[in-house]
């Protein structure tokens, strides 16, 4: 289970993020939505200690993650697929899902043949280099890489963006399949609303930094 609270964050003298509280269990699929600029990457790169400066509480599984590095907080069981998804343009498809094995250190990750199952539209392209897909079919392996590991909580930072509709219905799918499969949490961020209510059954809205909203789709 992930549990932040509190969370404050900073860029320089800017205060971004206002005291933010959530819980993501370990079978949740959780959204953050908000328009541009309302602080969901910050949200994301915050918990993963990845450029913020931050104040406040992440815990995963009970332990306190406040001093642990980037890195460790991969070690510990923490993905995070960012906006900016960059694949290795030199390697293959399944080599840049092989090398994401590295972020699991102890800690067993997932079959490659598995994950590529639960990605059907990745397997023809198993053999092609990164710098032979389109830019769908980029974000498609990097949400594919992003789960490689086994996380405990997956972090997917606005992976519609760009994507063609049909695109869209076949990540949903396969974001729900995986993190059902294989027990993995979702924690999500989202403009896209139609992406964010298939994949997850709670939802926090986020404005200027602040959480206004949390509780499920009905309400
Ligand atoms: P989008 O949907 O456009 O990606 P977002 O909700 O992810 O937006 P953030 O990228 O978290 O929003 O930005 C939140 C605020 O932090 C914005 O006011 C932005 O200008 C500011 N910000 C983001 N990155 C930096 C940075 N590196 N240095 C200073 N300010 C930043």
């Amino acid at each position: 289970m992930l549990e932040v609270s509190g969370l404050n964050a900073f860029y320089g003298d800017s205060h971004i993020l206002h005291g933010v509280d959530l819980t993501v269990g370990s079978s949740d699929r959780v959204s953050i939505l908000g328009r541009n600029g309302s602080g969901k990457t910050t949200l994301m790169k915050s918990i993963l200690n990845a450029g913020p400066r931050i104040h406040g509480g992440i815990r995963l599984d009970g332990t306190d993650l406040a001093r642990e590095t980037s890195f460790r907080r991969a070690r510990l069981g923490l993905s995070l697929v960012p906006e900016d998804r960059r694949i290795f343009p030199h390697l293959t498809v399944t080599d840049n899902l092989l090398i994401a094995l590295a972020a699991a250190g102890d800690r067993a990750g997932l079959d490659l043949e598995r994950v590529l199952d639960t990605f059907p539209m990745l397997g023809p392209l198993a053999a092609r280099y990164g710098s032979q897909l389109s830019g769908g079919q980029q974000q498609m392996v990097a949400v594919a890489r992003g789960v490689m590991p086994r996380p405990r909580c997956l972090l997917l930072d606005e992976p519609t963006e760009g994507l063609a509709p049909v695109i869209v219905r076949q990540l949903a799918a396969s974001v729900v399949r995986l993190c059902d499969e294989f027990k993995i949490g979702l924690l999500l961020s989202e403009q896209n609303i139609w992406f964010a209510r298939f994949c997850t059954q709670h939802v926090h809205i986020i404005e200027n930094g602040r959480i206004v909203f949390s509780g499920s789709w009905d309400e």
